[in-house]
């Protein structure tokens, strides 16, 4: 049997973390199955779906890597893909429902049911609709027609329990009793979220869905309707919800961005990717950083784990960190310039520098960043106007006399290459009696104008002779 999954985003909003790692396990699953994915756009929400998220969709999930087989975009046997495009087949399949009494009309009102809804939970009874439109009599119904109200249509839930076997959660038994009969096509006739669901599902001869813990409740719901509609319900596997640490709801605050602002911060799709995948998934052995291939060639089903994922910033920012250095030098270089080449402004910093300078500055941050918008940051070490961190540091006599002193060097000295700091730090030792911190930290400050950054040994000779001397200058001055 070919395995065959689906992602079903709705386009509502950009990808997020969350939903990102949903597509992300249903591709690494069916590329290690050998099986296939469909990318499903579930567009009924008319209110809240745009064109724009849907195109988004297509740009971030390509940007992770993560590819389809049948979609929107590239077409496939079982198509449309797109929910908008399959009215008339959600509305056909309601009709062969309601022919053969596995859905009725119904009729009750937004605020008769809100109404019953509160009084059930008032009475401590479930909060479910009472099926009271199950048993209209056709009189009744045409009546109700007859007074233009428009009923919507609701599938009839059977008795008794529904047992499942999911395939990270294992059995999980529902009490059907507490669900009531759901509407399946609304007023308008536009097909619910179940409905669109199920009949796709059916259709497009989905054999397992990995999908939120948060659609878990809707599964009983979904396995009666295909069942009702003659499909063969496919096994599910719900992902356990992705946390916050102490496990307090994923906020902004804590990293809950959309994958196209950690794009625009220039992580590294494969960065992403990794750290998605350790979001409730482990090889079972210590090992953390994966390339995407490593991934497609490990990754089970098995090893999802049920309880919630935790989603750690720091720890993206170590597997960032781990991707950017395995970068080589010429690689890293192509990314950071790719990346930057995006952002006029930041461009100007390079101007009037060569490109062999423009390199290893570039190089001078690879072991310490994990995004390439860093850099920008990082640059600010040879940002002229750089305000000094700390100048209360600077301000002693003994600390003067050896700017001064590092000034009158670099003033006599007229080449500036790489022994320049060397000499330097030489003079400064026989000239005065500092030493360790006490003679590199105001150095370093007095140059880079911060407080901390790479070896000076290496920035120095990026910054270059007219700076330094001019920010010596600056500092004597005062
Ligand atoms: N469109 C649904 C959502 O975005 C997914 C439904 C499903 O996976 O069954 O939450």
């Amino acid at each position: 049997m070919t395995i065959r999954v689906r992602f079903a985003p709705s386009p509502t909003g950009y990808l997020h973390i969350g939903n990102a790692r949903t597509a992300l396990f249903n591709y690494l699953w069916a590329s290690r199955m050998k099986g296939e994915m469909i990318l499903r756009i579930e567009d009924t929400d008319f209110e809240r779906s745009r064109k724009e998220y849907e195109d988004a969709v297509y740009e971030d999930l390509k940007w992770l890597g993560i590819k389809w087989n049948e979609g929107p975009d590239s077409g496939g046997k079982y198509g449309p893909y797109r929910q908008s495009e399959r009215l008339d087949i959600y509305k056909e399949k309601v009709d062969s429902l309601l022919r053969e009494g596995r859905a009725y009309y119904c009729f009750c009102q937004q605020d008769e049911l809100e109404k019953r809804r509160e009084e059930a939970l008032k009475t401590g009874k479930p909060p479910r609709y009472d099926n009271r439109c199950r048993s209209l009599s056709q009189k009744e119904i045409d009546d109700r027609r007859a007074r233009g109200i428009k009923p919507s249509v609701r599938f009839k839930i059977r008795e008794g329990e529904l047992r499942l076997t999911d395939l990270i959660r294992g059995e999980v038994v529902f009490d059907l009793s507490l669900i009531g009969d759901f509407i399946i096509l609304r007023p308008d006739e536009t097909p619910t979220f179940h409905l669109a669901v199920c009949v796709d599902d059916g259709l497009m001869k989905v054999t397992h869905v990995l999908r939120g813990e948060d659609h878990l409740s809707n599964t009983p719901r979904h396995i009666l309707l295909l069942e009702a509609m003659g499909f063969r319900p496919p096994q599910y596997a719900h992902l356990s919800l992705i946390m916050g640490p102490g496990g307090s709801p994923l906020s902004k605050r804590l990293g809950a961005r959309s994958i196209r602002e950690y794009r625009t911060l220039g992580y590294m799709p494969e960065a992403l990717v990794n750290y998605l995948s350790l979001l409730g998934w482990s090889p079972g052995d210590d090992r953390e950083i994966f390339t995407p291939d490593g991934l497609e060639r490990v990754f089970s089903i098995e090893r999802v784990i049920k309880s919630s994922a935790i989603f750690d910033k720091d720890k993206l920012n170590w597997v960032a960190g781990q991707h950017l250095r395995r970068l080589t030098g010429e690689e890293y270089l192509a990314r950071a310039k790719d990346f930057l080449k995006s952002d006029g402004d930041f461009l100007s910093v390079f101007k009037g520098r060569g490109d062999k300078w423009i390199d290893r500055a570039l190089l001078l941050f690879k072991d310490s960043i994990v995004c390439f918008s860093e850099l920008k940051v990082k640059f600010a070490f040879f940002d002229e106007a750089a305000v000094i961190e700390d100048k209360g540091i600077l301000e002693n006599a003994e600390t003067r006399a050896l700017l001064a002193e590092a000034l009158n060097f670099l003033e006599a000295e007229k080449a500036f290459n790489e022994g320049t700091f060397a000499a330097l730090i030489d003079s400064l030792k026989k000239k005065t009696t500092l030493k360790g911190k006490a003679l590199y930290h105001p150095l370093r400050l007095a140059f880079t104008a911060k407080n901390e950054g790479p070896e000076l040994v290496s920035l120095f000779p990026l910054l270059g002779r007219d700076l330094c001397i001019k920010r010596l200058k600056e500092i004597l001055r005062k």
